[in-house]
């Protein structure tokens, strides 16, 4: 399957080109980007045969099935809908969308088209997360009585670009991180927050957008949630906490984009490791997608998981902004 890659970015750089040229049967044929000179040395840095900023013209190929789109957060939803309208599949980046709405017209029109949208919610294929789902779905804590997420980061100096200074572009830790977090509680409990408080903060490293923020998520089932998520934090560590009536989890520096950290186990025996498979969380996002196209299976995140962490999020920024208890409009998702 060839790939049209879409934004010369970090992330691809970083993780992605790698994982789907892993991925046997895969290659990137071409780098769609809106900077001529930053897209075409990129493309030359990653020898990817093709570059254009004429977005229709890699859409117009016809042996280019597949769209992986990691611009900037508010250039997703257009560019996926002309992927889709193109018949190309789609793994788009997080967040989603800008908004839950438009998140829903991509999921409806991808659907309508009978292609293949997926969010890169990375944490999901993790083996330290799904380590920590089989843990609570096999009942060894018993029934959930809250979740605890630690996410507060120093965000690397390359970074510090649109994403702390540019609310146009998405910025702001909400749109960066606390969706993926909403995404990892999703996951895990297997349900979707019903209401959220929050309140947020912005240092002088951020103009204009938040970098820290705290919530709590209420869920169906009356777990409670509290999540931390922030650019600011050099040396606070990640963590991942579910307490149940017979036990805890632990997972410590799981919150990652590597295969790094460990998971233990509490209970009344004392405490245990919980191992766990390590191997490429983008290289796994990439395979169960290309699985879905292939009629098995299910992206590890979909168009509506995307839609529905995205909803979160925004219903986070909004409990933020207004200081009250909003409640998540998911719309008539299923
Ligand atoms: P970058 O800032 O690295 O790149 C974003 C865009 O900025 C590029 O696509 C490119 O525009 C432009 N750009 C980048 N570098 C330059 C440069 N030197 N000169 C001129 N223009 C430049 O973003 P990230 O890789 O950090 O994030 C991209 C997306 O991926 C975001 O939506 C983010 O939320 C998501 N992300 C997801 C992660 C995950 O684990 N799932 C992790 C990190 C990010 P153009 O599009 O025109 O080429």
């Amino acid at each position: 399957m060839n790939w049209i890659f879409v934004g010369a970015s970090t992330i691809a750089s970083e993780h992605m080109v790698d994982a789907v040229r892993s991925t046997s049967g895969h290659e990137i044929k071409w780098l769609v980007s809106g900077v001529e000179d930053h897209g075409k040395a990129w493309s030359d840095m990653h020898e990817v045969p093709n570059f254009t900023t004429d977005y229709a013209e890699a859409l117009a190929v016809q042996d280019a099935s597949v769209v992986y789109i990691s611009s900037t957060n508010e250039k997703h939803h257009d560019q996926a809908m002309a992927a889709i309208a193109a018949g190309k599949h789609v793994l788009c980046e997080k967040p989603l969308a800008m908004t839950r709405l438009q998140a829903t017209e991509m999921v409806d029109s991808a659907r309508s088209a009978k292609v293949v949208l997926a969010t890169n919610h990375h944490l999901r294929c993790s083996g330290s997360h799904r380590a920590v789902k089989d843990l609570i779905t096999s009942g060894c804590v018993g029934d959930i009585l809250s979740m605890r997420v630690h996410h507060a980061v120093s965000l690397p100096a390359n970074l510090r670009g649109w994403r702390v200074n540019d609310e146009c572009f998405g910025g702001g830790v909400i749109s960066d991180i606390s969706v993926h977090d909403a995404d990892v509680v999703r996951f895990l409990l297997g349900e979707d927050p019903v209401s959220v408080v929050a309140q947020k903060a912005s240092s002088p490293m951020s103009s204009g957008v938040e970098d820290s923020v705290m919530s709590v998520l209420a869920m169906p089932s009356g777990v409670m949630v509290l999540a931390h998520e922030s650019f600011t934090h050099p040396f606070a560590g990640s963590a991942l906490e579910v307490h149940g009536n017979k036990g805890s989890i632990f997972g410590r520096g799981i919150m990652t984009q590597n295969p790094t950290g460990t998971v233990e186990l509490v209970t009344c025996e004392g405490t245990k490791t919980v191992a766990y498979e390590a191997y490429s969380l983008y290289q796994q996002c990439v395979a169960e997608f290309v699985g879905a196209i292939s009629g098995q299976g299910r992206p590890a995140a979909d168009g509506v998981d995307g839609s529905k962490s995205l909803a979160v999020a925004q219903a986070i920024r909004e409990a933020a902004d207004s200081g009250t208890r909003v409640y998540v409009d998911y719309g008539d998702q299923s």
